[in-house]
């Protein structure tokens, strides 16, 4: 796969600099990063700049990045998911080397730790209920206490766990927890639970295990036995990075990774978690993860975005310590700026009305020639047939048009995009509804070079599909999901009611040049004028094009509404 990336001239960002100083003074001999997705939904647009900055730092300093699904929640997780996850990275040209990895691999070693823990008294089984756990811990401004079953000795910790495992106990009776501080100010530091009882079954595991470890505790004996240099994660964890050290100290671990936090990706008009997503999936308010409205990884590769405009963007962004909200127009620049090299120009007329040429011979088809690209000759050229009867865009005809309107309209002549000059001479309307059936001209013959040898200036250029030779297509006019920057900024009302409806548009009368017959599902095109366009990689079908709008031609929002 083929992917454009700019030469890297700016500045290290702070993780980068802090990797590099680890390198220079010898602290680590090479880099070892993960990303540590859990398989309970797709990824999207903030994984992917996670999935950038791991694998990319990586990449840069010739060292690995791991790909560890981190599946300790088997209630929640999916093979289904597993394999989108890996499709996802492979497709933004990442590679995670021999073989994924599972956090449920260790889950014998996990167990052993855990076992070493209570041995040297840092661990105990307590009988505490869910809530009176809860109650226990306290709050930010008073100290938690200490559970009563704190202080048992060791052989009965070592017994109790070791029923847990074999499922003697009930969900949600006994928890192993870590015995560090109830009066500590952090939280995460007062006792926290490590492994508890789970009698679901696992994607991999199947019924083997009957507890299952937290995150916390797994994520840092993980990235330790796969000899992470420096684990990467979003600025939630920075509370939480001085019980990833607890770990790791108290059981004196061969390495210790050093965990460092940088800021999440948030998007304006879009919502980013998981849980939410999968509520839009799951009340079929998009038509599944998929869905190209969806700032999903799978959702973008279907709207036609190119893994080079999504590594473009993580790197636009950067990386930095502090959350914010990026545009979501910095998004679509850089798929515009992707497709602007690489799309082939087509014409398509999406909402047609008729042209007809008064003077052009009945029954003849000539060929006009199209460039692939205006500035790019190595794209080539096709074949477009040029007709007496021609659609053109309803908007490109005005009854009374303004002096700025440079198009078609009484009086007017104007220029076909690799075609004539076409005069104005009259046109139909239906009586009934109103609406203009059909536009008479009158070519100039001279012209076909799209000037006219006389000299006289025609402003205006009109894109054209003849009508005989033309190919109906079904266009998706997609759109932000959202109707408001922040869906989630207002408490009061639902990130749902925040919908845009207008996020996707069906339109079935379009026509397009015949060469579209042959587009790839997967492949995109510039429609000139209009945007671009990818067929769909699942329901296009050679010789039937179901096209979706990748993005418009211009940053349109602002100016010109919804559409
Ligand atoms: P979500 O909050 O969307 O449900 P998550 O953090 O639960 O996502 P994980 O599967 O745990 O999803 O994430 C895998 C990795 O991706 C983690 O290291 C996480 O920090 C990172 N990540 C998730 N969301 C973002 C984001 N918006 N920006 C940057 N990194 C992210
Ligand atoms: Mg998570």
């Amino acid at each position: 796969m083929e992917i454009i990336e700019n030469k890297e001239t700016r500045p290290l960002d702070f993780i980068r600099q802090i990797i590099a100083d680890d390198l220079q003074t010898g602290k680590h001999q090479g880099t070892v990063t993960r990303f540590p997705p859990e398989p309970n939904g797709f990824l999207h647009i903030g994984h992917a700049k996670s999935i950038c900055l791991n694998f990319g730092i990586a990449e840069e300093n010739h060292g690995r990045c791991n790909l560890r699904f981190d599946d300790t929640n088997p209630s929640k997780e999916d093979v289904a998911y597993v394999e989108s996850i890996q499709k996802d990275v492979q497709w933004l040209g990442f590679d995670w080397g021999e073989k994924v990895l599972y956090a449920s691999d260790y889950f014998p070693q996990l167990h052993a730790y855990a076992v070493e823990l209570i041995q040297i008294g840092k661990a105990y089984v307590c009988q505490l209920l869910p809530d009176e756990i809860r109650q226990y811990r306290g709050t930010l401004t008073e100290p938690g206490k200490e559970s009563p079953y704190r202080n048992r000795s060791v052989a009965e910790n070592l017994q109790l766990f070791e029923q847990m495992k074999n499922g003697e106990f009930e969900e949600g009776t006994h928890v192993l927890r870590a015995k560090i501080d109830m009066a500590s100010p952090n939280l995460n530091m007062r006792d926290p639970v490590i492994y508890r009882i789970l009698k679901a079954h696992h994607h991999r595991t199947g019924a083997t295990w009957k507890i299952y470890p937290m995150y916390d505790y797994t994520h840092c004996l993980s990235d330790m036995l796969e000899g992470i240099t420096h684990s990467l994660c979003t600025l939630e964890f920075q509370d939480h990075r001085p019980l990833y050290d607890w770990v790791l100290d108290t059981l004196n671990t061969p390495c210790h990774p050093r965990q460092i936090e940088f800021a999440r990706l948030n998007l304006t008009y879009t919502v980013m978690s998981k849980r939410k997503l999968l509520k839009m999936v799951e009340g079929r308010y998009v038509e599944g993860w998929d869905d190209p409205r969806m700032l999903t990884i799978s959702g973008l590769r279907r709207r036609g975005y190119t893994p080079a405009s999504i590594r473009n963007f993580a790197r636009t962004i950067g990386i930095g310590k502090s959350e914010s909200r990026i545009d979501m127009g910095v998004l679509e620049n850089e798929i515009r700026n992707d497709l602007n090299l690489r799309a082939d120009r087509r014409m398509c007329v999406l909402d047609p009305v008729k042209v007809i040429i008064d003077n052009y011979p009945e029954g003849l088809i000539e060929e006009m020639v199209g460039k692939n690209h205006p500035q790019d000759p190595a794209m080539g050229e096709r074949m477009l047939p040029f007709s007496k009867e021609l659609y053109i865009e309803r908007d490109d005809f005005m009854e009374n048009p303004s002096k700025k309107y440079h198009r078609l309209g009484p009086g007017r002549e104007v220029r076909l995009r690799y075609g004539y000059l076409i005069q104005y001479v009259s046109h139909v309307t239906d009586e009934t509804t109103g609406k203009i059936t059909e536009i008479h001209c009158t070519y100039d013959p001279e012209t076909k070079s799209g000037s006219a040898p006389d000299g006289r200036k025609v402003k205006g250029t009109i894109h054209w599909v003849s009508a005989e030779k033309g190919l109906p297509v079904t266009v998706r006019l997609y759109d932000r999901l959202f109707k408001v920057e922040d869906p989630e900024a207002d408490k009061a009302v639902d990130f749902l009611e925040q919908l845009n409806p207008m996020s996707r548009v069906i339109i079935s009368g379009a026509v397009a040049e015949p060469s579209l017959a042959a587009l790839q599902p997967g492949e995109t095109v510039q429609f000139e004028r209009q945007g671009y366009f990818c067929a769909d990689p699942l329901e296009s079908k050679i010789g039937r094009p179901v096209l979706n709008r990748t993005v418009t031609l211009r940053d349109s929002w602002e100016s010109k509404g919804q559409l």
